[in-house]
């Protein structure tokens, strides 16, 4: 199997959700170039597309935030049981620190349309 580090294309990241901007972060810790496809108009995944103003994390602050590199505090903004403003402000906060914001391509072309075209 090709490792990724050899990969001359950039990486696909479906989804910007805590998950694919975890994946975001790894793949650029490691210099690998990448490009995030969500199809919702902004970030922040499920807390965007589910969540409304009066849900909260289900867990204690510092068991719930985007955690890398590994070792970061969790950030000052994040209460106990954070709320959905929060989460998603934490969310392009990190994503804007990281320089993750200018690799998301928003409202983007969901990747079965592609397969299926
Ligand atoms: C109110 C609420 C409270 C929660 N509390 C906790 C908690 O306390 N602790 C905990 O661990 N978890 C909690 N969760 C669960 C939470 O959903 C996950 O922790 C985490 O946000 C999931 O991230 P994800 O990136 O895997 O998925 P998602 O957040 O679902 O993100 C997936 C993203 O991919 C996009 N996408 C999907 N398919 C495509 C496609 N084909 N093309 C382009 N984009 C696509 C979606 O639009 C979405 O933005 C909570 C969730 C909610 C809604």
């Amino acid at each position: 199997m090709l490792a990724l580090q050899f990969l001359s294309a950039p990486v696909a990241v479906v989804g910007a959700g805590f998950g694919g901007l975890s994946a975001a972060r790894e793949l650029q810790r490691r210099g690998i170039d990448f490009c995030i496809f969500e199809k919702q108009p902004a970030l922040g995944g499920s807390w965007r597309a589910v969540a409304n103003r009066s849900s909260r994390a289900q867990i204690e602050r510092g068991s719930y935030y985007l955690g890398m590199p590994e070792g970061a505090e969790c950030p000052d903004s994040l209460p106990n049981y954070s709320s959905r403003d929060a989460i998603l402000e934490h969310a392009k906060d990190f994503a804007s620190r990281h320089g993750i914001l200018e690799r998301c391509c928003a409202s983007a072309v969901q990747a079965e349309t592609l397969h299926s075209s």
